[in-house]
This record gives structure tokens, C-alpha cells and sequence, in this order.
């Protein structure tokens, strides 16, 4: 069967090298084979994260490496702070919640970010606090919390550690985790990762090590220390995915060529300007404003007069061009444009233009071709630089 083009935030598609680099004879996770590629690999995927710590890499999905980073920092009885702007802000909440802790909720409307001045007064009133938990790239709405300001005011105006989900940010966003004082930074393989699901990645930093040791955590699958000690030694406590670990050397090699990771950045940022310039000459809103928007998905308001659900199964049935639908409260009223990971300026113009047929389909009022060149002026202006 064709496939469809998947415009998702994860899932996302996987680039041939990293395919094929997946169908390699299996190895043993105790050879000296796995414990290079273990090493090299690790190593490499540190720009990514903006790092100098390991690279620990769970067996798992991305919840998983959030439960990590939740239940090895605190002990029951705790009080954090949970800073949430729309669906995945709540897996931080509830994993606190189920883990017996006190959490301080700062809970924001779907589509916009958290700023550092709501942070400093929302802190202000409590002390004590152990942790302060918030997501990057908020998937469900495509806001990018300014995390860098958000980590300067946790270090400010607390002593606690800063915890960070950055799935479906990381591998097309930026990230300087030393830099800007992020604690835990962790991520998940599907998303902008370029590899299927099943690995998740976090790294960890020496203040946050340090309360890990004091904690003693009771976690035994997801017991960070072991992950550091066997890291050691070029391996994980446990089988881990090697396979998905062979891919991700092939996703180091595909970044590299493309010059680094800041020109995959670079690339993520034009696609996103692409869409929301797209968006705007077809007078379709977006769910965010410019300032927060994120550069690996969009989340694109229900074309006035249309039907979503109808509309984005007719894109799917007729052009194989697959969206998300809002989550929550936001389902029926927008829909989610994925241009992370393995995604180029073309099939931003691809889905745009697809995009496009499928309105004539139903008779919205454009013109046609106006999303298409506003995306392809983006693209143009950006390679002419
Ligand atoms: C997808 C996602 C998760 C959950 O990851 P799973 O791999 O589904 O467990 C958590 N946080 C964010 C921001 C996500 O996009």
C-alpha cells in the first residue's frame, strides 16, 4: 500500500538510512559491538540536547523517561510546581499526583506560554519547593515555552531543580540544556527524533544528580542511578532497544551532513514560518501568536465554514495527506500540522498546496494558490540569505 503523507506530531516519518540502519543483524547488548555504538552514539546526540552529561536512553515511550525524571528526584509528601499550557502539561500533573506529591498547578489557557513574570509571581507565595516540572513544546496547542527565562527564574527565585519535557521539541528545536539550567531534559524517539517509537532519551545535571543520590528512590525499572552506572560502561541496565539505537546513529549521521544541528534548526524555524504565513493568506487563523509559536507543529484553527472532521478525512481519503485533530477541548476546532524531524520546506509546499485542493473541494472563498506562494516567498527569502 502507498503510504500517506503523515503530517503528525508523532509518529513521524523515518528517513530510509535510518530504516535500513534498523534492519542490521541483531547484536548483543553485553558485546563490545553495542558498546561502541552505545559511546558513539550517546556522544553524538549531545548537541542536540546542548549538553556535556550522558545521554541515558530508556526502552520506552516518552512517559516512561517523565515518570523517571518524577519519581527519582522527590519523595512522596513533596511539593512542586507544574507549569501547564495545554495536554501534556497534565502527564506531569498526574504522575505527581499518583506519586504523592503536593503540586502547585500554574495552569495557563490552551495556546499560550508560560512567561517568566507569571512564573516569578506564581512562585513568590510558596516555598519549599522541591521541583519545578514544564514542557517545551507543548504538542498539543504548538506553544514553545520561553523555558530559557523559565529556568533562570526556578534558579532565582528557588532552590529546586527545573524538569523539562522536551518531546516533540528536541531534534528541531533549540536546546542549550547546560546553558540555561535545565536539570532533566527529557525526549521520546517518535517525534522530531527521525526514528519510530519505543526509545526515549534524558540527560541529567550535576545538581540534579546529587538530589537523585540523597533521594534513594524506590523506582526499580526506572531507576536513573543504575542507567548512570551502566552508562559507565557503554550499556543499560536492562536489554534495551538496540535496534532503535542503530537508527539513532543514523539520525546523528543525517544531522551532521546537514551541517549540524543548528541547520536543522534552521530548517525547522522556515517550515514554521511557512505554515503560519500559509495560514494567514488563506485567512485561516492559528491557534498562537508568533512570539510562542513552535517551530516543529502548528495548530491550525478550523477553516471558517467547515466541517473539521469531515474536511480532514476528505484530505486523508482523497489526497493521502493525514493530519492531527485537536486534543481535548480543542477537538472539532483545530486540527495539527506536523513539519517535525523528517520533514523539508517541500512537503511543507506539498501539504499546503494539498491542503488548498481540498478547500476548493468544499468551496471555501480563496485564492487559489495563495497559501502555496506565501510558503514558497518563506522558503525562497531563506535560501537567498
Ligand atoms: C508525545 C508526548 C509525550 C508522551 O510521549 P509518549 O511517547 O507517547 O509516552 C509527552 N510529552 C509531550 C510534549 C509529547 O508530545
Amino acid at each position: 500500500m502507498y503510504s500517506n503523507i503523515l503530517r503528525h506530531p508523532g509518529p513521524t516519518p523515518i528517513p530510509k538510512k535510518v530504516e535500513l540502519a534498523m534492519a542490521q543483524n541483531m547484536i548483543s547488548h553485553r558485546s563490545e559491538e553495542f558498546v561502541k555504538l552505545y559511546r558513539e552514539t550517546t556522544e553524538r546526540v549531545k548537541p542536540i540536547f546542548g549538553t556535556k552529561q550522558d545521554i541515558l536512553l530508556l526502552p520506552s515511550g516518552g512517559t516512561a523517561a517523565l515518570e523517571a525524571a518524577v519519581v527519582n528526584t522527590v519523595t512522596p509528601g513533596d511539593e512542586v510546581v507544574v507549569i501547564t499550557v495545554g495536554a501534556f502539561g497534565d502527564y506531569f500533573v498526574s504522575i505527581c499526583e499518583k506519586y504523592g506529591l503536593k503540586v502547585h498547578n500554574l495552569e495557563k489557557n490552551w495556546g499560550e506560554a508560560c512567561t517568566k513574570e507569571e512564573l516569578i509571581d506564581f512562585l513568590k507565595p510558596i516555598s519549599n519547593i522541591k521541583a519545578v516540572f514544564a514542557t517545551y513544546n507543548e504538542t498539543s496547542t504548538g506553544i514553545l515555552n520561553p523555558v530559557e527565562q523559565l529556568a533562570e527564574v526556578v534558579r532565582e527565585h528557588s532552590d529546586a531543580l527545573f524538569i523539562v519535557d522536551g518531546v516533540s521539541g528536541i531534534g528541531g528545536a533549540p536546546a542549550e540544556m547546560d546553558e540555561w539550567g535545565i536539570d532533566i531534559l527529557v525526549t521520546g524517539s517518535q517525534k522530531a527524533m527521525m526514528l519510530p517509537p519505543g526509545l526515549a532519551l534524558l540527560a541529567v545535571s550535576e545538581k540534579a544528580w546529587k538530589v537523585i543520590e540523597a533521594n534513594g528512590s524506590t523506582a526499580y525499572y526506572l531507576n536513573l542511578l543504575s542507567y548512570r552506572d551502566w552508562a559507565a560502561k557503554g550499556m543499560t541496565p536492562n536489554t534495551p532497544a538496540v535496534s532503535l539505537i542503530m537508527g539513532l546513529s543514523a539520525v546523528c549521521d543525517l544531522i551532521e551532513e546537514e551541517g549540524g544541528f543548528s541547520k536543522t534548526v534552521e530548517r525547522h524555524n522556515v517550515m514554521k514560518n511557512m505554515v503560519r504565513e500559509s495560514m494567514k493568506a488563506l485567512s485561516i487563523e492559528l491557534l498562537t501568536s508568533d512570539e510562542f509559536a513552535s517551530p516543529t507543529i502548528t495548530t491550525i484553527r478550523t477553516p471558517e465554514g467547515l466541517d473539521l472532521a469531515t474536511y480532514l478525512g476528505h484530505l486523508k481519503k482523497k489526497y493521502h495527506l493525514d493530519f492531527a485533530g485537536g486534543l481535548n477541548h480543542l477537538q472539532g476546532k483545530v486540527f495539527r500540522f506536523g513539519h517535525m524531524g523528517y520533514c523539508f520546506p517541500s512537503d511543507v509546499l506539498q501539504a499546503v498546496s494539498l491542503m488548498e485542493a481540498g478547500l476548493q473541494d468544499f468551496s471555501y472563498q480563496f485564492k487559489p494558490g495563495a497559501g502555496v506562494q506565501a510558503a514558497q516567498n518563506v522558503y525562497l527569502s531563506s535560501i537567498r540569505k
